[in-house]
């Protein structure tokens, strides 16, 4: 199992098993915009061996599937070690598909078809949950947010933030340092496609600079002009 991913610079890993072209394609796009790093896998043994292989923090597994269902996909992973959360994706909505699935030691499972926004809440869950390793506290500099009590502080201040200002935070300090595209943070914080208008983002960006950054020293958040916004103490702090 991956230690926590949000110190690895490739990002969060998830394997889709998924034979249906269409629907495969589909959760490989959404996955991938959603800032996700993702494999397809059409095969079930192909599947398998990815997922035994490729240290993923997640696998999206459909049950009918040629070669090789997704139960027997299910049974070796776990038999294998692996704790991976898996979310089942089934067909057919039905009490026994369900309990077999977690009784293999799926996590969770969802009815095709779904919307692809509850597919995205499914899995953002399923992270935060396999992440045991995951510090609860982020801080840079002297800005300190705190996950569980879900709490921002800077310079022993505490700052009140609304929900998605927290969200928003909370995404620029888990990639500190990185450059993070107003696509993605669209995507990450209101579930937003690559098209919506991005008038959103600065407007909250703005806001959430005027309670953690303006009062203080240094300004730690910065844009990134034609790239989007990073969260960094600045060189030498
Ligand atoms: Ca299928």
């Amino acid at each position: 199992m991956a230690a926590f991913p949000a110190g690895k610079a490739g990002g969060v890993k998830i394997l889709i098993v998924e034979d249906e072209p269409k629907t495969g394609e589909y959760l490989r796009q959404g996955l991938s915009e959603a800032g996700f790093v993702v494999d397809l896998a059409r095969h079930g043994m192909d599947g398998l061996h990815l997922a035994l292989t490729g240290d993923y923090d997640l696998v999206v597994l459909d049950v009918m599937l040629p070669g090789l269902d997704g139960w027997s996909v299910l049974q070796t992973v776990r038999r294998a070690g692996h704790e991976m959360p898996v979310l089942f994706l089934t067909a057919r909505d039905q009490v026994e598909d369900r309990v077999r699935g977690l009784e293999l030691g799926a996590d969770d499972y969802l009815v095709k078809p779904f919307a692809f926004s509850e597919l995205l809440a499914r899995v953002r869950t399923l992270l935060r949950r396999g992440r045991s390793k995951e510090p609860e506290v982020f801080r840079v500099a002297d800005l300190e947010l705190d996950l569980l009590r879900r709490r921002v502080v800077r310079a022993g201040t505490r700052i009140d933030l609304t929900a998605k200002e927290f969200a928003l935070l909370e995404l620029l300090m888990r990639r500190q340092g990185e450059v993070l595209p107003r696509s993605l943070i669209a995507s990450q914080v209101w579930d937003m496609n690559f098209d919506s208008d991005t008038n959103v983002i600065e407007v909250a960006v703005r806001r959430l600079r005027a309670k953690v950054d303006e009062p203080f020293e240094p300004r730690l958040i910065r844009t990134v002009r034609g790239m989007g916004y990073v969260l960094e103490a600045p060189e030498g702090e």
